[in-house]
């Protein structure tokens, strides 16, 4: 018999990390301000911010902490009401709550989503919007922008699993005025721990960098791109200089090395994420009871995993599907099934109120999730497809005959 595929194990660190890791294990020079210039963050920054197009990149702990700290830097008052998705991870919420503002959930449908007519809705009542693109499933952006920008409000994009996507052609996390990733290791650079902001905002940027924990005039390590002019950036600096709290979120020379030399593999990350996403997707269409949802028309993914629907099954159902695929190896979360699931809206009880967001809570109840990494072959994708559209015919006879 095959084996299934593991489809938790990491790809290896390129052999190019190797060299600059060794330096800094000679030197010890892991803290980002020792040197006097071109420090493996620094140079990570520039790099992503070329990556994408932005001007600005800052380097930092984590994608939480780049969410927190784009709060901060939008200066937003005590208990400024921030809307998100529903469907998203817990850390989204929770850095909401770090930075002392309160979340709005905002209705999720059955293609992960936002429900524009919910967005609309609650619009009126919030200061600032999280785009949390969960999954790497893009909102209407185009209809997010426009309602955004005609109320006035500030859009972060939290980008942490959309890294490679783009919208008409545009790369998502710079489509609103500030986009942050996660290089933490379950996305598609992964670092172990790591997040990076990006913004095209001068003032925005300064004020991130220094809360982030450029002490003193450390933050003089920070320039423009090269041939892009430092001047207004220096002189925000100075704006802010000794205005702002330092929080301390800095990123690690090492973790950096280790980013850098996985950005030459971005684009073939994403092209066999979306070949294999879209090759069980197609496998799993063909059983009555799967669904994938169609991505949306200007929209081009970098997926790493795969996320449908289950047609008309009962709980007791989804239940034996779910044990009938991880005796064929495969481990499928239903993201409002599996206890505790930390993407479950209503297990956020640190907000310290419930939501009712019924279409949310009826999509999660029936929303499968299983990773599907790029370094997977195409046979072991017909592996892990073959494997789920037998597990749910074999659940579905059961119930039948029972
Ligand atoms: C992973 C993830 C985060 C959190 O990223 P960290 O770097 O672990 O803080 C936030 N939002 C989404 C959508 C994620 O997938």
């Amino acid at each position: 018999m095959t084996l299934p595929p593991n489809v938790y194990d990491a790809e290896p660190i390129p052999e190019t990390a190797r060299a600059e890791i060794e330096h800094l294990l000679r030197t010890g020079d892991l803290f980002r301000y020792t040197a006097p210039e071109n420090a493996p963050v620094t140079l990570l920054e520039q790099e992503f911010a070329a990556f994408l197009g932005s001007r600005y990149a800052l380097a930092v702990s984590s994608c939480s902490a780049a969410l927190f700290l784009s709060l901060k830097a939008l200066d937003l008052p005590r208990g400024a009401r921030v809307l998100i998705p529903a469907f998203t991870f817990a850390a989204v919420p929770s850095s909401i709550v770090h930075a002392d503002c309160e979340p709005v959930l905002c209705e999720c449908g059955p293609d992960y989503r936002i429900d524009l007519e919910d967005f609309a809705a609650k619009l009126p009542e919030v200061d600032a919007v999280i785009i949390s693109h969960m999954r790497g499933h893009t909102s209407d952006m185009d209809a997010i922008m426009a309602a955004c920008d005609a109320a006035g409000l500030p859009v972060i994009e939290d980008a942490a699993h959309s890294l490679g996507t783009t919208w008409n052609g545009r790369n998502i996390g710079t489509i609103g005025r500030i986009g942050c990733f996660s290089f933490q290791s379950y996305k598609l650079l992964n670092a172990g721990e790591g997040g990076i902001l990006v913004t095209d905002d001068v003032d925005l940027v300064a004020r991130a960098v220094i809360m982030s924990g450029a002490y003193e005039q450390t933050w003089q390590k920070h320039k423009a791109r090269p041939g892009d002019n430092s001047a207004d950036l220096e002189q925000a600096f100075a704006r802010w200089q000794n205005r702002l709290p330092l929080y301390n979120l800095r990123l690690s020379n090492m973790a950096a090395a280790i980013i850098r030399a996985q950005i030459p593999e971005i684009p073939r990350r994403v092209r066999d994420g979306r070949r294999n996403h879209d090759r069980v997707a197609a496998h799993l269409n063909d059983s009555p009871w799967l669904e994938v949802p169609e991505k949306l028309a200007p929209e081009q993914r970098a997926p790493d995993s795969i996320q449908f629907n289950l047609a008309g099954l009962s709980e007791a159902e989804t239940r034996a599907f779910v044990e009938a695929a991880a005796a064929r190896g495969i481990k499928v979360q239903v993201f409002g099934l599996s206890r505790d699931n930390a993407r479950a809206f209503w297990n956020w009880q640190f907000l310290g109120r419930d939501w009712d967001l019924p279409r949310t809570r009826a999509m999660l109840m029936t929303a499968c999730d299983v990773r599907l990494p790029a370094r997977l072959t195409e046979a072991e994708c017909d592996l892990v497809a073959q494997a789920l559209v037998d597990a749910v015919a074999e659940a579905m006879d059961r119930a039948a005959a029972a």
